[in-house]
């Protein structure tokens, strides 16, 4: 058996485990004083007046755009190229996407194509920074402005990008951030919502909580909710994954040097690309494989025990959506371009430089 090389893999310490065993001593598994300081300083670090922990990056998103009172009849303008969930939270509410495509280079919705899909319906634009780099905010900010739209950030990507030195998720009404154990930081399953306007915080925390009202009764309910808490042991290890978030960012960024450096000879493999005004949070390293061979390296890596991902597929070519939308090939023509030619490599804290060596080989090989 070859041994294999995953993906991607959490980081997890000393500390993290000790820290969340002591809140299982504690016997407070809920509702506790681990939740209310991993919120204080995850919206510090962002920069944002409040944070509201919920159980994941999807129930984030549905949080804001419930917050945010969007509802059916309206229409959201948001990237095709994304993890389904930046739409999925729209189609909750009845609330109709529309897809606006992608630069060629960061992957990222283009400013320059938004205007042309608002309408009378748009009340907001749902921008997600993908894979770790943030999308062009002033252009975005200055759209939004001009025609008074809302704005959601999905950053559950992009925890610690920053565009022009702000960071991802403090632009918008709502930014939402996700820790799932591939992502740059870990709480397990867990999200974030962060904003400055009180309003959409209230009513976040009482969406989140089953629809309990601020010093309401545990048994009253104000408005339909939901049960999108984060636990006690998530929050802990939200507090101490925070707490080392640079250095893991810095180690990432290794990796990726390492693998820029293996692969600057491979003409077929076109590398990731840093828009200006961004710094890079690494979350996934991914480069497109030129001349449809993507589908036949992905193979050559699995049969060598390398894991890859084929990220990501367009949402608006998905089964569902097809059917829904009646979405067909064609209609995004930079995304479906870039989606089918990306490939994620293995990557990690921890991935050894004779590792990558071995991946690189594999794939100059496969070509
Ligand atoms: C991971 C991710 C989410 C959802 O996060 P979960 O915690 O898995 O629900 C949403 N949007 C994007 C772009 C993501 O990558």
């Amino acid at each position: 058996m070859k041994t294999k090389i995953p993906v991607a893999k959490p980081y997890i310490d000393q500390e993290d485990i000790s820290q969340v065993v002591e809140v299982l001593r504690s016997g407070c598994l809920a509702l506790g004083p681990k939740l209310i300081q991993f919120e204080r300083n995850f919206a510090n670090y962002i920069g944002a007046k409040y944070a509201c922990a919920v159980s994941s990056g999807t129930a984030g998103l549905h949080i804001a755009v419930k917050a945010l009172g969007l509802q059916k009849g309206d229409e959201v303008v948001t990237s095709p190229f994304s993890f389904i969930a930046s739409c999925n939270c729209l189609l909750y509410e009845g609330v109709e996407p529309v897809f606006a495509d992608i630069e060629e280079e960061t992957f990222n919705i283009d400013p320059e194509k938004i205007e042309g899909v608002i309408n009378r319906k748009t009340k907001a634009i749902l921008v997600v920074h993908i894979f770790g780099q943030s999308a062009r905010m002033n252009a975005i900010m200055k759209i939004a402005a001009k025609y008074k739209l809302r704005i959601i950030e999905d950053a559950c990507e992009s925890v610690g990008a920053d565009y022009k030195g702000k960071k991802t998720g403090s632009w918008g009404d709502a930014g939402v951030f996700a820790f799932y154990p591939n992502k740059q930081m870990t709480t397990g399953e867990g999200g974030m919502l962060v904003t400055d306007r009180k309003d959409i915080y209230e009513l976040s925390l009482s969406l989140r909580n089953q629809g309990r009202g601020k010093d309401s009764d545990w048994l009253a309910h104000e408005r339909l909710g939901y049960n999108y808490r984060m636990d006690e042991m998530s929050a802990s290890l939200g507090i101490t994954q925070l707490a080392k978030l640079g250095w893991m960012i810095e180690e990432k960024a290794k990796v990726a040097a390492l693998y820029n450096k293996y692969l600057s000879d491979l003409t077929e493999v076109v590398l990731p690309k840093l828009g200006g005004h961004n710094t890079q949070s690494w979350f996934v390293y991914v480069v497109r494989v030129r001349n449809g061979r993507r589908d036949k390296v992905m193979q050559y890596c699995t049969d060598n025990g390398i894991q890859t991902k084929p990220y990501l597929p367009t949402i608006h070519l998905q089964p569902f959506m097809k059917r829904q939308f009646g979405y067909s090939e064609g209609d995004f023509p930079v995304a479906e371009r870039v989606s089918s030619e990306t490939l994620a490599l293995p990557f990690y804290i921890g991935l050894k430089e004779r590792d990558i060596k071995k991946i690189c080989g594999v794939l100059k090989k496969a070509l």
